[in-house]
């Protein structure tokens, strides 16, 4: 089929599949089948990856009293974290690679249609076969048929997160094809029966002792005195996958980006079970989102620097594998490549939210963000965890009737964050996904406005409050008595309802002593403004940041400006 899909409608409607399908052994996999037991998986597979499970609210409650996630969670991401940071300051043109990275994606948005028809003569060209999926289903179903055609009914499979977002796993079982995952953390999710929390690192929220017990308990082949040490777990899944390998007839496979202008496409990865998926099989099928297409192969030069930096924390990937089309004697004979809209167009159509479509899936955002690192991945319910998460998932679900109020759970991911801006200092392409959150949330108030809700009946009387001087001055005034309720400890652990609902997470810290305007009464000369020259505003945070200047009128002795202040509740309070 030879024709873009941008603009035609999406179908409508929930993704179903059976019940029992992927269980026992997890997704669609006959590895482990008959050990039934669902003791590994902390999330049973949900029928929509893209939506499952409680509010994120809710969910975050709940992860939050797993003191061992969360152990596991801030050493991975601690690590990953340091990682980056030292790679990314060895490059001197950083900031200009990411100008660059941000700039072809923008270019890739506009011209989509365009870009998308000349990757696919291009492919064609070269031998490959180009199918266009409007949704998951639509994917899963060609898929499922090309696997069908070549009489197999086991294939293995690179890691892939468009495979993840239609469920093509579940898919295929239901059609008696099993699918292997290989790379080490997707093979350790799919044997435990488990779901991802992880973009990068699927199974980030999982110790080596507790991957040494899935790996005992549902890897058949696994030697019965494996020890927990990291390169003998490594060995035994080494072995396990390479008989997959050497019998699969078919492999799947996602990709990080396909070239337009030659028809390339690429698969990045660090355990080389991409490459033998991709060279040893004799069919290849790829599922690529449609927005990881790229308008050259030069362009590669810059996304090839900045996503192994911003990924694992590497300076280049220790396998890219580049294929065109076939090659006759070489590599797979038969190669065919689904690209996969499962309303992309939609976000396409926002102006605002459309940048959450330039994502390179690096996960950088993931792992500095302070909510991510305390709840972990399952909590946002989706395959698309942390901050970009929280603005992709609600906007590709808006199609099938997601984020139109209270009633939808994604609805609650833009409310995941603190806003505090660490996911846009990282982000290789310069998303800016403090300002899509703030849009996505204004949109979901807006959407339940009229609605009687507890939000609503605070923002009520915080206007009244707010809007008249004299009352706010009141409010002050009871606020201190907070100080008594905090008691020496100086932290208010307990409030009635509704305040109850902000205490039930956290605790509240003890009202200042002295309020700001007290304060400021307390200092007329700052009342003047000062004569010096007029500093323009982006200027100002480096200049506070400078211990050679002073902020006028505040002198040493009042302490730092408030913007240092960690009272005043800047980014990095809470990470
Ligand atoms: S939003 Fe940016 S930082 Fe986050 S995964 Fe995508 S490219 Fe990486």
């Amino acid at each position: 089929m030879s024709r873009t899909f941008l603009g035609l409608p999406v179908r409508r409607g929930a993704r179903t599949l059976p019940d029992d399908v992927g269980r026992p052994g997890g997704r669609g996999t006959s590895a482990g089948a008959g050990a039934a037991s669902d003791a590994f998986g902390d999330v049973p597979h949900p029928d929509a990856p893209l939506r499952w499970g409680d509010t994120f609210p809710d969910a975050a409650r709940a992860a939050l009293q797993n003191t061992q996630l969360r152990r596991n969670l801030a050493h991975a991401t601690s690590t990953i974290r340091d990682k980056r940071a030292a790679v990314v300051g060895e490059v001197p043109d950083w900031e200009a690679l990411r100008d660059a990275g941000s700039a072809i994606k923008t270019d890739v948005m506009a011209r989509l249609p365009e870009l998308l028809e000349e990757l696919e003569r291009n492919v064609v060209a070269r031998g490959g076969v180009v199918h266009w999926a409007r949704d998951a289903d639509e994917a899963n179903r060609i898929v499922a048929d090309l696997v069908k055609a070549t009489g197999v009914d086991e294939v293995v499979k690179v890691k892939s997160m468009a495979t993840q977002e239609t469920g093509l796993n579940e898919a295929l079982a239901a059609e008696g094809i099993a699918a292997h995952e290989t790379d080490l953390a997707e093979l350790i999710v799919q044997l435990a029966d488990d779901m991802p929390s992880h973009i990068l690192v699927p199974a980030i929220h999982r110790n080596r002792a507790e991957i040494r017990e899935i790996f005992l308990a549902r890897m058949g082949d696994a030697p019965p005195d494996l020890s927990d040490v990291p390169r003998e777990l490594a060995m035994a899944a080494r072995a396990h996958l390479r008989r997959a390998f050497l019998s699969a007839k078919v492999a799947i496979s996602g990709a990080n980006f396909g070239v337009a202008d030659t028809g390339t496409l690429t698969v990045v990865e660090s355990e080389g079970n991409g490459r033998m998926c991709l060279t040893l099989p004799e069919t290849l099928i790829t599922v690529m989102g449609i927005e990881k297409v790229v308008p050259t192969y030069t362009d590669l030069e810059v996304f090839l620097q900045l996503l192994p930096r911003s990924s694992t924390g590497e300076r280049m990937n220790p396998y890219t594998s580049l294929w065109t089309g076939v090659t006759p004697g070489d590599g797979p004979q038969e190669f065919h490549l689904v690209l996969l809209d499962n309303g992309r167009t939609d976000v396409l159509a926002d102006e605002v939210g459309r940048a959450a479509l330039h994502c390179i899936r690096c996960s950088a955002c993931l792992n500095v963000c302070p909510v991510y690192e305390r709840v972990g991945g399952h909590a946002y319910g989706s395959v698309y965890p942390g901050p970009i998460g929280a603005i992709l998932t609600p906007q590709l679900t808006t199609s099938s009737g997601g984020m139109s109020g209270h009633h939808d759970p994604n609805a609650s991911l833009p409310f995941a964050s603190t806003l505090c801006g660490a996911c846009y200092e990282v982000c290789p392409v310069k998303i800016d996904i403090p300002s899509i959150l703030v849009e996505l949330r204004a949109r979901e108030v807006d959407a339940d406005r009229g609605r009687p809700t507890g939000w609503g009946a605070a923002m009520k009387a915080a206007s009244f409050v707010m809007s008249d001087a004299r009352r706010f001055a009141l409010a002050e005034k009871a606020a201190g008595l907070g100080r008594v309720v905090a008691g020496p400890k100086g932290r208010i652990t307990t409030l009635p309802p509704p305040a109850s609902a902000w205490t039930r997470s956290r605790d509240l810290p003890a009202p200042a002593k002295q309020t700001f305007r007290d304060w400021w009464r307390d200092r007329p000369d700052l009342a003047t403004p000062p004569a010096d020259p007029v500093v323009p505003p982006q200027d100002r945070s480096a200049l506070r940041n400078d211990p050679g200047f002073a902020e006028p009128g505040i002198t040493p002795q009042d302490g730092p400006p408030p913007g240092n202040d960690p009272g005043f509740g800047e980014r990095g309070e809470d990470r």
